[in-house]
């Protein structure tokens, strides 16, 4: 087998020699394993008193109880049926200061030890600090690009130059999906080792977490099912699924209607439930606060803008940042802004009349498909993360995020419909003043922008009732000859010179 470091990712790496499965030492002299026992210092022989193991377990969300179930439960509820959240020993993690904590990240980096070359996993002890090497389900993901979108900040946002474009949807799946899915599906693995009764694992999806459900578990060789909404999704992401192998249930509903169905089913048949109601995603997908953290140095930047659809991934982004700021590696958290498409927009509506009554709306058709969602799953924990962060939420129309995408894809870069959304978000709270030009802001990108072809197909193409399309960019049709092109060229020049 080969020992290079690709082969490493993405080999079965029960067969990897050992080398490859050990941890590269930490930076300091403290040994910081998952259940550390003594510790010694090199300029003190003494042990230090055994220390805390590292470890968490579910509890119900933001709720004062001793209600609690080990991650190894096959629960995705409270008692009262509220949802649970993955609560970390954080005296054991405390045991550490941030310094420790920064420089063992940072230590890890892209590295090939098995598996913290992993942007999740290298911040394993935070995120499922008891599962074993070997049962973890990792494609590499994470460590992904924040884009200075220095070209378009200048032109589209009054000269704007501390901007940001967290890309994690260049990934394996191409979206953020692929953070909390290697957390989930690894959990499922080992609850098989220890021969819980799962048959595999399913969830209904507006598109991107079923193509990484279908991809972890393939990887992993666990049966997937995923229940779609007929013509909801695009045609990128209906063929993942079906490449990866997963039993496609494709269904004349919307998401709404495939998740009632999925938690019916769920709770007769012995397949595990993969939808952001389970707390377990939350966990891999808040590295990627983390990481831009990490990426500016642990400087905390003034702004972090997320689409937001079923509203687990804002929580998520607050709990990696929050968590960096109770163990000490920064001194604050930045401002989040949730911004969701106006046709699907029930947490806007919510925070405009002053989070009072929450009321699901019915949502309709928007090009922003994956969060086409009107009646989110994680609404409280959305609120809770938006009102201790002195948060936001902003809306954008089908023609506002088409064409702030177009105009990201003019300055080189390729974004989906749903950073459109957070695009629109930013370039509104700009016009109000609320985000300063010298304001330091990250725009999550959710999705890879090959996804949506589709939609920017018919925007270059002018094909979109009742849109201007203003940005559009069509081919120009012309004969197969020098005269032809010669007139259209020369054309075109004396316009752009
Ligand atoms: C899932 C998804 C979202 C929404 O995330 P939530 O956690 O449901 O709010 C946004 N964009 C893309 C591309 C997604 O796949």
């Amino acid at each position: 087998m080969s020992s290079s470091p690709t082969a490493t990712f993405f080999s079965k790496h029960h067969q990897l020699p050992p080398v490859h499965r050990h941890r590269s030492s930490p930076p300091t002299t403290i040994n910081c394993t998952s259940s550390p026992t003594s510790v010694t210092t090199t300029n003190n022989r003494q042990p230090i008193p055994s220390l805390l193991p590292f470890s968490a377990k579910y509890v119900p969300f933001n709720t004062v109880t001793d209600e609690s179930y080990s991650l190894d439960e096959i629960i995705y509820r409270s008692r009262s049926g509220g949802l649970l959240d993955v609560q970390h020993d954080m005296d054991a993690l405390k045991q550490f200061d941030g310094k420790y904590w920064r420089s063992l990240f940072d230590s890890r980096v892209g590295r090939t030890a098995w598996p913290y070359g992993s942007g999740v996993w290298s911040k394993k002890e935070w995120v499922l600090p008891e599962i074993d090497n070997d049962d973890i389900v990792s494609c590499f993901e994470g460590n992904s690009n924040l884009f200075w979108a220095e070209r378009f900040g200048k032109q589209n946002l009054g000269g704007m130059n501390d901007l940001w474009v967290k890309h994690c949807g260049i990934s394996h799946t191409g979206s953020f999906k692929d953070l909390g899915m290697t957390v989930l599906v690894s959990q499922v693995n080992r609850l098989r080792q220890m021969n819980k009764p799962l048959v595999g694992v399913g969830c209904a999806s507006t598109g991107d977490t079923s193509a990484a459900l279908s991809a972890y578990c393939a990887a992993a060789g666990i049966p997937s099912i995923v229940f779609l909404p007929a013509n909801k999704i695009s045609m990128a992401q209906l063929v993942q699924p079906i490449a990866n192998g997963a039993f496609v249930l494709s269904m004349d509903t919307d998401f709404d209607g495939c998740m009632k169905l999925i938690l019916e089913i769920t709770s007769e048949l012995p397949i595990y439930l993969a939808n952001s109601l389970n707390s377990l995603r939350l966990e891999g997908q808040k590295t990627a606060a983390i990481e831009i953290l990490q990426q500016f140095d642990w400087e905390v930047p003034d702004w972090v803008i997320i689409p937001g659809g079923n509203l687990g991934n804002i929580y998520a982004f607050y709990k990696g940042f929050k968590m960096c700021e109770e163990l000490g590696l920064v001194d604050r958290i930045p401002r989040l802004v949730c911004a969701q498409s106006a046709n699907a927009n029930p947490l806007y509506i919510h925070y405009k009349s002053g989070w009072k009554n929450f009321m699901p709306v019915k949502a309709t058709t928007t090009f922003a498909s994956a969060i086409q969602i009107g009646d989110p799953v994680s609404i409280d924990r959305a609120v809770y993360a938006l009102k201790n962060s002195d948060g936001i939420v902003e809306e954008a129309t089908e023609e506002e995020l088409m064409d702030e995408m177009a105009a990201a894809d003019s300055t080189g870069m390729f974004v989906c419909p749903h950073t459109g959304v957070a695009l629109v978000a930013l370039k509104k709270l700009r016009e109000k003043g609320v985000i300063g030009k010298s304001d330091r802001t990250v725009v999550v990108s959710t999705a890879h922008g090959l996804k949506f072809t589709q939609a920017k197909i018919e925007y270059h193409s002018k094909e979109i009732e009742g849109m201007s399309c203003k940005f559009e960019n069509p081919p120009v049709e012309v004969a197969a000859e020098y005269g032809a092109v010669m007139d259209v060229l020369t054309k075109h020049l004396s316009k752009v010179s």
